[in-house]
Formats: structure tokens, sequence, C-alpha cells
């Protein structure tokens, strides 16, 4: 069988995809960067590393999850067959710590005593500070005050674990101020330190090393549906926010022609300026922390305000492979409002007795849609990138206003 970080052609050796990607660091971080480049491949050639990190995934993280069957799902939209990716199963709850955890085998190959991580909705946070006390490491989450307010849970869950949780007030005090904090503590740190970065995103080697580790979605879905339907499904469905949980699940297929793939972005109240966080509809191309992309900027080049029910696909600017591979056409791209999403959440609830992330939700919408219009010999399968506890009190003043919290 393949392994979970099988070599992939992109991206090129400064971490292009196409004209997207790259290395856009303060001088300081270049060598690290480059250190951590080597290291990398040298893990991934190292079958002692694989499988360190493969018996972590069984018995600590859960893997492989399920494949499941929505069958009641399936019949109430009355067209192609619905299969569920089950990463809400994960320890923790969702897909980040797949990533989480292959990064700090890494920082622990490197030699390195501190990690430090960004959260915004405070999910990667929790999945960092995890590993952090899994390996005994010291732990510093930065983290929007804003974003601390909303997400209280999270950040006691962090605490209670043994991470520090640093407040960023800077600007808007959400997660694009909490990278830049976390970007500055490791140019000053990167002797001793590591930064797990939470998505495929910022300078190369991160996106493709983020990917890399999340590949095992998609690899184990591909064995999974081949031995439930003996064949590759048509249609692979996930959320992208900075598109972790996408690319993971999309990856292991892109050279399967006959299988099509769409990403689905957070469409807000609707596509109109600051109202949203779909970076395809309207977006420009750019640099935004560390990457050139598609992101939301004013004509000034400003980076917008972002809006999502979803905490974590409010970030202005999306994952540079996903930009290339919407560039080449290998990979749709669609977007569901706050309104779809949380009727989805309600839906998958009702039907199925499972309670999506508001994320995960958006790709659920999207499997809403269109289902019913393909074939009943039509494949789906629909990343559950996360479960959602978490979102159940925001999801019930939406949904059920009427019926108390306690
Ligand atoms: C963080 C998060 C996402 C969005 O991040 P990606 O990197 O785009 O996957 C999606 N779903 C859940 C459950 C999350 O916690």
């Amino acid at each position: 069988m393949e392994t979970t970080m099988t070599a992939a052609i992109l991206p090129d050796s400064m971490g292009h995809f196409g004209q997207f990607g790259g290395m856009f660091v303060p001088e300081t971080l270049m060598t690290p960067l480059q250190d951590l480049t080597k290291a990398y491949e040298e893990a991934k050639a190292d079958p002692a590393f694989q499988k360190e990190l493969d018996d972590l995934l069984k018995n600590y993280v859960g893997r492989p999850t399920p494949l499941y069957f929505a069958e009641r799902w399936t019949e109430k939209l009355g067209g192609a067959k619905i299969y569920l990716k089950r990463e809400d199963l994960l320890h923790t709850g969702a897909h980040k710590i797949n990533n989480a955890m292959g990064q700090i085998l890494l920082a622990k190959r490197l030699g390195k005593t501190r990690i430090i991580a960004e959260t915004g909705a405070g999910q990667h946070g929790v999945a960092t500070a995890t590993v952090c006390a899994r390996f005994g490491m010291e732990c510093v989450v930065y983290m929007g005050k804003v974003d601390m307010e909303r997400q209280a849970l999270n950040v006691a869950r962090m605490r209670l674990m043994g991470a520090e949780v640093r407040a960023v007030t800077a600007g808007q005090a959400t997660l694009k101020e909490a990278v830049n904090e976390a970007m500055r503590d490791w140019v000053a740190s990167v002797e001793n330190t590591h930064y797990i970065i939470g998505s495929a995103l910022g300078s190369h080697p991160f996106p493709m090393i983020v990917r890399d580790f999340q590949r095992v979605i998609g690899l184990e879905a591909r064995e999974q549906i081949l031995e439930r339907e003996g064949r590759l499904p048509d249609l692979l469905i996930a959320c992208v926010g900075g598109g972790s949980n996408a690319i993971g699940m999309f990856h292991p297929f892109l050279n399967d022609d006959s299988v099509r793939m769409m990403g689905v972005e957070a469409g807000g109240h609707g596509i109109f300026p600051e109202q949203h966080a779909a970076r395809f509809q309207g977006g420009k191309l750019g640099v935004l922390q560390g990457t050139k992309t598609w992101l939301l900027a004013n004509d000034d080049g400003q980076i917008e305000l972002t809006h999502s029910v979803s905490a974590g696909l409010d970030y202005a600017a999306i994952g540079p492979e996903h930009a290339y591979l919407q560039d080449s056409a290998r990979v749709e791209y669609t977007y569901a409002t706050d309104e779809e999403a949380l009727a989805a959440f309600k839906e998958l609830a009702h039907t199925e007795g499972i309670i999506p992330a508001l994320e995960s939700s958006h790709a659920m919408a999207y499997v809403s849609k269109v289902a019913g219009s393909l074939p009943k010999t039509d494949i789906i399968i629909a990343n559950l990138s996360g479960r959602g506890d978490k979102d159940v009190e925001q999801a019930v003043k939406f949904l059920l206003p009427d019926i108390p919290l306690g």
C-alpha cells in the first residue's frame, strides 16, 4: 500500500505550484525554512519516521476513520450515493490533528524543544496543545483576543493541556493578526522553536508538508471505496478554508481523470464586499503571510475583512495549491452561504444522527444541492472534516431560537 507520505511532483524546489506559492519571508527565515525542507525530505524517506507516525495515527489519533455510506440521506436526496469520510471521529474532533502529529514528530527530529502555533477558532490550537502534551514540549499558541472571547472553551482546553495562550490585540484581533504574531515569535526563536502552521498555507515548505500529512484522508478513502464499491468515486466534495482537509482528500485522486472534485468556500451573507470568505469569487492575486495566492483585498491591495458563520473558513487567503488547481481547472470551486451551511448542519443531524462542524457543513450544503440531480449510479465522497459539538450553541441560536440553552 502507498504510505501516507508518497512524493508528489509539485511544488518545485522553491515551493511554486505554477505561478502560485513560493517563499515570501524575512531574510532571517530563509535558512531555517530551507533546513526544515531538507529535514522533511529526509524524514519522508525514513521508514522509521513513517512507522512512528503511522503507529501514533492508529493508536492515539484514531485512524483509519470510517468511510460511512449515508443511506438515509442518499434516499432523501434521491440521487447519487453519498459516502462521508468521518474525520469528525478523530481525537480532538477534526482533521487538524493529522497535521499537528506529523509536524511535532518533525520538530522532535529537528531537535526543537518549543512549539508555537496560531489559531482562529481554536481547533488547530487544541490539536497543537494536544500533541505538545503528548510529547512534553513547551507550547505557545497565538490567538486573537476577539477569537479568545468567542472560543472560550477551546482556550480552556489548550490551557488544561499545559499550553500558554497569548492574546493578540492588534488590528481586528483575529486569525490574520495571530499569524503575524506567531511569525514574529519564530523570527526571534527559530533556534529552538518549530512553528506548526495549521493549514496548507504560508511559505514553502508548509503548504507541501501540511498537504502530505493530510493526504492520509484521501489515501484511506480511495482504498475504502475500492473495497466497498469496486470502483473510484465520481465526485469528491470538501470545504476550503486554508485548504488542508480538501487538499488531503483530493490529492491522491488528482491523476484519476474520471474523478471530479469540488471545493466549497464560505459564502457568508453572500458575495458582497467584506461579507464572505470565498477567495475565488472576486478575489485578487497577491501575497499574504508568505505565499502568493488568491486573496480578498480592496483596490489598494489592503486585505479586506471577511465573514463566515464558521470561524475555520474565515480567512482572506486560500492555500496556493488550490489556486493552482483552480487555474488549471482540475478542481472546481463553489461556495455555500451561512444559511445554506446551517440548513445542511440541521439536515445531516436529523437524517443521519451526525452533527457536522459548521466548516464541514459547507461541503454538506453542496452535497445537498447536487446529489439529487446526479444518477443513482454515481458515487460521491464528501469529507466530514470535523464534528459540530463546538458549534451547537451558535447553530441553535439560528435554527431553534425558541429553545433555551439552560
Ligand atoms: C479548520 C477547519 C477547517 C478549515 O481548514 P482547512 O485547512 O481548509 O481544512 C475545516 N473543517 C474543520 C472541522 C476545521 O476545524
